[in-house]
């Protein structure tokens, strides 16, 4: 049986989920020469107890964190469709389908 060699896509409900989740991993597959990408499935706007961060801020926070992260991992691609919120149901669902 062969190693696997093909690209590694990696899809998590929120920003820096993969890096907490996987991290060790994904640093690995990125080290064996294995093209690594995210697809962040919401944007992280809500979840902060700082009521003085807007959740456009907090989004554009988090998805800074999260290309940070990636890129120390090794990630070559974030993605991160245009998702509200921080909890995948089914208006997260529904959207996904009008945007896909
Ligand atoms: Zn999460």
């Amino acid at each position: 049986m062969s190693a696997a060699s093909g690209p590694v896509l990696v899809i998590a409900a929120h920003p820096d989920d993969p890096d907490f989740l996987a991290g060790g991993t994904i640093a690995r597959l990125a080290k064996q020469g294995r093209e690594v990408g995210y697809l962040i499935l919401t944007n992280g706007n809500k979840g902060s107890g700082d009521r003085s961060v807007t959740s456009e801020q907090l989004a554009a926070i988090r998805a800074q964190e999260q290309r940070r992260a990636a890129h120390v991992l090794g990630v070559r691609s974030v993605g991160v469709p245009p998702l509200r919120g921080w909890r995948v149901g089914r208006h997260a669902r529904s959207q996904a389908r009008c945007h896909s």
